[in-house]
């Protein structure tokens, strides 16, 4: 049954009994999806949006393949990982086959975040220290020990502010961050955001006395604006804090799963290998289900202490189904190949773009992660939050579904459902092209009118004046 209330009864409701702090999209006029199917969502009028942003969806929404693995095996048997079950096993041979060949030993929970609390408290165990290194503006998860870690909410204005325990480093960004394109080749831009790495570990071992616990981040920067790190910078980065006793940790929650095509994992395309890699989102396509893959050593260090690790619903037969039918169907339907064409001509299309728009900064991408940097002006590169908020309404209303993220909320950012096809990037394409085109237009009459003399007895300059001004302010406010 899609639907057992009207869309008032479900905000109502939502309004007594949901917390205000759980995010909503759109608040001021939410979209209630109903269904969805392949790269679609159908809101409770029937009407399409096209997905640009949910990466659980991996294989699609509701792809039948993996609703039919967990529905098959639901009616058999669902239990915990006390019992021998062969699809536990079978999932933990097909994710480390595509792991270097020292990531062996997998730990099955429930989301991303119980991931990355379980790889930092593996890191603790196996290291002895626990000082942790993050960057700026990530985000690991909503548990106590991430949001810790996680500056994008711990240095909210309202967040619980930075630990003593907690180091923060610059995005590698080398089109807005400290180190720039403008003045520095990419190979150096990589050394000098690793170095920064390198003396956070020397302030620890020289304040504290201690080693590092962990350095944490994701292979490719998400939440801290769509960044592809430079080749060398995790490489760096590594040597640096394993100089210092920790352990490297890549979180692959959101870009893992061969959305970037060329591999399995983001960390691969930088010859690196971590020590833990956690994964979550796509894994499921929807249904809970995540991972941390380690080593031996670090496996074996924590079952030394004796205290057994036990999870409920973690790695039980309809997740571990679930997880292998999503590998089933990634390899059937060539899912990477996919991701690397369509990504490819993503990316073309997101710079042809910018050939039109003065608006665009930066394009940049990897495989079906893309984003772009908007700015008020080029050669400052002054990032244009207000371009960004109307764009993402105004493509709401033409029913795609983008989001926008970084540091200054200017990036727009893309990773969709990996089925996404060449003809939804040409519906994306023009429909940004408008929408631009739209947004530079109401700028420069409100310049206009903004700018004119105004006399008293000018009725029509103030007539003209107020439309459309709150046209560009009410977009806004909207959302
Ligand atoms: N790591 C990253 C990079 C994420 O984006 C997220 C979720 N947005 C998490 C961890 C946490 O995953 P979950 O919401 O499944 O707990």
């Amino acid at each position: 049954k899609e639907q057992q209330l009207s869309k008032q009864e479900t905000i109502a409701l939502r309004e007594q009994h949901i917390s205000k702090s759980c995010q909503l999209f759109f608040r001021q006029d939410p979209l209630k999806i109903v269904k969805a199917e392949g790269q679609y969502m159908y809101d409770d009028k029937g009407d399409a949006y096209l997905d640009c942003i949910n990466n659980v969806a991996h294989v699609g929404h509701c792809n039948p393949k993996v609703v039919k693995a967990g529905c098959d095996q639901m009616r058999v048997l669902n239990t915990n990982s006390r019992f021998l079950h062969d699809n536990i096993v079978l999932c933990a041979k097909r994710i480390t086959s595509t792991m270097p060949e020292k990531l062996k030993v997998c730990f099955f929970v429930n989301s991303g975040s119980e991931a990355n609390d379980l790889a930092l408290r593996l890191a603790q165990v196996y290291t002895g220290n626990t000082d942790i290194v993050a960057l700026e503006h990530a985000y690991h998860g909503h548990l106590t020990s991430l949001i810790d870690v996680s500056h994008y909410k711990f240095n909210l204005p309202g967040g619980v502010g930075q630990k003593e325990h907690v180091h923060v480093t610059s995005i590698p960004d080398s089109y807005r961050g400290k180190y720039r394109d403008t003045q520095y080749a990419k190979e150096e831009i990589g050394k000098l955001y690793a170095d920064e790495v390198k003396e956070i570990c020397r302030k620890i071992r020289e304040e504290k006395g201690k080693g590092v616990c962990a350095f944490l981040a994701e292979s490719l920067v998400s939440c801290g604006g769509q960044v592809i790190p430079p080749k060398n910078y995790f490489r760096e980065v590594y040597e640096h804090v394993r100089a210092a006793g920790g352990v490297c940790i890549a979180d692959e929650v959101q870009v893992g799963f061969g959305r970037i095509g060329k591999h399995w994992w983001a960390f691969q395309q930088f010859d690196v290998e971590p020590d833990i890699v956690t994964m979550g989102k796509p894994m499921g396509n929807g249904h809970p289900v995540a991972c941390v893959v380690t080593t031996q050593e670090i496996a074996e260090s924590f079952a030394r202490t004796g205290v057994e690790y036990f999870n409920t619903y973690g790695g039980n037969p309809v997740s571990c189904a679930i997880a292998n039918a999503v590998f089933d169907t990634i390899e059937e339907e060539n899912l990477r190949e996919h991701a690397l064409v369509v990504g490819e001509y993503l990316l073309d299309s997101c710079h042809m773009l910018a050939k039109k728009h003065k608006c665009i900064g930066d394009t940049r991408g990897v495989g079906l992660f893309v984003g772009i940097d908007l700015v008020e002006d080029r050669s400052m590169r002054t990032p244009d939050k207000e371009c960004a908020q109307y764009v993402l309404q105004r493509m709401r209303e033409e029913h795609i579904l983008i989001s926008i993220d970084g540091p200054h909320c200017n990036i727009i950012k893309m990773k969709p459902p990996m089925v996404f096809t060449k003809e939804n990037v040409d519906e994306v394409i023009s429909t940004l092209d408008r929408v631009f085109k739209e947004f530079r237009h109401n700028k420069e009459l409100y310049a206009i009118n903004s700018h004119r003399p105004q006399k008293s007895t000018d009725v029509t300059s103030i007539k003209d004046h107020r439309p459309r001004k709150s046209l560009l302010e009410d977009k806004i406010k909207s959302i």
